[in-house]
């Protein structure tokens, strides 16, 4: 299938989608990842006919064969991504570009299909057309994105599968933490580890998440909301959250983050927020950064503010850290300066609210 033009989907129009006024009451407080949308973008890869029938249908459950490989070996990878409604009421993605490359990435490391970027962008482009209908207004959120690739093929035995499919889903998506609940407290997580080099940590695959639900339990025992994961071999350098990337704010007005070395998730946010803070001449790091530097920073003031970011999070204040060594309170528990302020920055561009200098949004 030509990649060169925009790809033709085969759609079939959902026939006994939910009433204006019933879907107007579900997109008010919509959560997170739970009132989903009516249609579902699919396109199928055969080994040797390559990548065929695009399709755009209504929402339905999937058929696979209890053999199909991504159950038994977890050949999985995924994307997250929105649409969100501009002042005009017009429909626009953030930097879905990004998306598509980081897909063909993590397809490559799971030894998956390659999906070409314009492939990916059509399918997701036209979900969102049939589903405009399902972002929410600006002030409730966003209409969260979805495209994920599966392996089809009806084999045991541990090899590549030579059949795959990528479809997207959509969901409504208020905040992903509790609007009340100001900023967050995070696990440090000195159990279990993430991701390790050489591993998958890079890579936006199933495996990786279902390999941290254990630290994320430990975390919600400790009454915390995320995980902070430290490095495999030294288990000293901060890494990530369970789904978002970390960030640190200094009080000679500098920011630092992990660098990206294999281990985390390469994140469209943290990219992106860090290209606003030179925008707004802050001194940027990418160098790694010890737990127990943190709690030093943190006693002596020099620490003033830690965010997480990530597409679901957005900008999210971190106000305190909890570790079996106890409580590390970051700027009096409270949400910082320069988080709001990247927030704000973010938010504006996201939503058309403001110009777009980078050319990071693309009306669909
Ligand atoms: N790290 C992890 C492990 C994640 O799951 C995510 C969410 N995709 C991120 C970081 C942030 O990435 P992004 O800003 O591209 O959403």
């Amino acid at each position: 299938m030509s990649t060169t033009k925009e790809t033709v989907f085969q759609i079939t129009p959902k026939t006994d989608a939910v009433s204006p006024a019933e879907r107007a009451a579900l997109l008010a407080n919509p959560g997170f990842g739970r009132v989903f949308s009516d249609h579902m973008a699919v396109v199928t890869y055969t080994q040797g006919k390559g990548w065929h029938t695009p399709q755009v249908l209504p929402r339905q459950p999937l058929l696979l064969d209890p053999a199909a490989s991504v159950l038994h070996y977890a050949q999985e990878i995924f994307e997250g991504m929105k649409a969100y409604r501009t002042p005009e009421g017009e429909a626009q993605l953030f930097r879905p570009d990004a998306n598509a490359r980081r897909f063909r990435k993590s397809a490559e490391r799971m030894a998956m299909a390659d999906l070409p970027e314009d492939l990916f962008l059509d399918a997701v482009n036209q979900l969102v057309k049939i589903d405009a209908g399902w972002i929410p207004d600006p002030e409730v959120g966003t209409l969260y994105l979805r495209p994920f690739m599966i392996a089809t093929e009806t084999a045991l035995g541990v090899k590549p599968s030579s059949e795959y499919k990528f479809i997207v889903i959509a969901c409504a998506a208020g905040e992903y933490f509790s609007k009340d609940a100001g900023p967050v407290s995070v696990w440090v997580e000195e159990r279990t580890v993430r991701a390790s080099r050489g591993g998958t940590g890079a890579a936006k695959c199933g495996g990786n998440y279902a390999a941290s639900l254990t630290a994320q339990q430990e975390a919600k025992e400790h009454g915390c909301h995320q995980v902070l994961f430290l490095d495999a071999v030294e288990r000293k350098w901060i890494e990530e959250m369970g789904g978002m990337n970390i960030v640190m704010v200094f009080n000679d007005g500098s920011i630092q983050t992990p660098p990206l070395e294999g281990t985390i998730l390469p994140g469209i946010t943290r990219d992106s927020l860090l290209t606003l803070a030179r925008d707004k001449g802050l001194t940027v790091r990418e160098e790694p950064y010890a737990i127990d530097q943190l709690y030093a920073d943190a006693k002596s003031g020099r620490l003033r503010e830690v965010f997480a970011c990530g597409t679901a999070a957005v900008v999210t204040p971190i106000g305190t850290l909890k570790s079996a060594e106890g409580d590390c309170v970051i700027n009096n528990g409270q949400t910082g300066e320069l988080t709001a302020a990247l927030r704000k920055t973010l938010c504006d561009i996201q939503f058309g609210r403001t110009a777009d200098t980078h050319g990071w949004v693309h009306k669909v």
